[in-house]
């Protein structure tokens, strides 16, 4: 089928074969850009008229930053430390303070859009700066690269990067929500390809599809997985053909893997995820933040770092709950003084269904 990216009729046609299946689906997506869509577009509601539920999993790598993770940044950044962060991060809460508030209270934190960003800002001074590393496989290759292309001595890294495929595997053993399919982030899959998803279907049963970001992408990923559904088939599907290919780019998994390695890790909402984190290796360990400023943070150890209270978030992140169904929601948590982390991030599912001002 041949299809222009945005087409009012093609979507029509796209939901009626979708509703002519006659299905009862509960998909997830994990992708800030997908939920954007989702709503923005107001495919949400018309995809639950054609029996489709759409919920947004752990696809926001700001808002599965843990608290503790935020209070290390936080101690480093009273501790004398430059803060190098994405905009984004400023104002998630930790389990004290924010990285907006630090800096109001006379912290150097500084906001950078990407590694190379604060590569230059440690060059041109000379207090220690600490890279606070987000992001999932789409982002963690540019951090690689850049340490691999040799950084100025006073230039660390505080790693927060994840993989998405172990927290797929830990949504689907947690069995807390109905899965009926996995519509799979285009950007990651850029990188890691389709290979990493495919045990999802094979040990699990679940179809997946790698949709693009335009409303007929992940109509047509709809679409798709509704097929698979009434097959009785479950396999990786790729929809967004005209970016993923099946080996993914495997030039930049090279250079991550070269400096980074699995590590067991939390993310925020969720228990810890065996190999879903990404260590800087041994040979990288003049740049690990954690290793050289070890007697810094040694204070943070043994500590509990709970969630802001009555904050659902992590219920958000497991796709438990919609982000209007939190109490909290447009009330107590706006952007303008958000409780929890998905109602700061662009990516989170909050601040994206409260800028619409609608679910669906
Ligand atoms: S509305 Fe606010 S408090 Fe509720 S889940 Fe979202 S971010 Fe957390």
């Amino acid at each position: 089928m041949k299809y222009q990216y945005r087409d009012r009729e093609m979507g029509e046609r796209i939901l009626q074969k979708i509703g002519d299946l006659d299905l009862e689906l509960t998909l997830m997506h994990v992708c800030g850009t997908h939920q954007d869509t989702l709503i923005r577009h107001g495919l949400q509601g018309l995809l639950a008229d054609v029996g489709v539920d759409i919920r947004q999993g752990p696809g926001c790598p700001v808002c599965v930053t843990t608290p503790k993770e935020i209070e290390e940044s936080l101690l480093l950044a009273k501790n004398g430390k430059t803060i190098l962060v994405f905009g984004d991060m400023l104002k998630v809460p930790g389990a004290s303070s924010s990285l907006s508030q630090a800096k109001t209270e006379g912290c150097d934190v500084r906001v950078v859009y990407g590694v190379d960003d604060g590569v230059r800002i440690a060059r041109g001074i000379d207090n220690d700066c600490v890279f606070m590393s987000i992001g999932f496989e789409t982002t963690t290759p540019s951090s690689a690269a850049a340490l691999k292309a040799k950084t100025p001595d006073n230039f660390y890294v505080l790693t927060c990067n994840r993989l998405v495929p172990p927290a797929l595997k830990a949504i689907v053993q947690m069995g807390e929500i109905r899965l009926d399919g996995l519509i799979e982030p285009g950007h990651v899959s850029t990188i890691i390809g389709s290979e990493p998803y495919r045990f999802i279907s094979e040990e699990y049963g679940i179809p997946q599809v790698i949709a693009g970001f335009e409303p007929l992408d992940l109509l047509m990923g709809v679409y798709m997985l509704a097929k698979q559904k009434m097959k009785g088939e479950s396999k990786v599907e790729i929809e967004y053909t005209r970016a993923v290919r099946e080996e993914g780019n495997p030039k930049a998994v090279e250079v991550m893997d070269s400096v980074f390695e699995p590590t067991d890790v939390k993310w925020r909402g969720f228990p810890v995820i065996p190999d879903s984190g990404q260590e800087l290796r041994e040979e990288y360990g003049s740049k690990n933040a954690r290793l050289v400023f070890e007697d810094i943070l040694a204070e943070l150890e043994g500590r509990e770092f709970p969630e802001p209270e009555g904050c659902l978030c992590g219920e958000v992140l497991r796709g438990i709950v919609t982000s209007d169904e939190c109490p909290l929601f447009g009330t107590a948590c706006t952007p303008e003084s958000p409780v929890g982390p998905c109602m700061v991030s662009a990516e989170g599912s909050c601040n994206i269904v409260y800028k619409y001002g609608k679910m669906g």
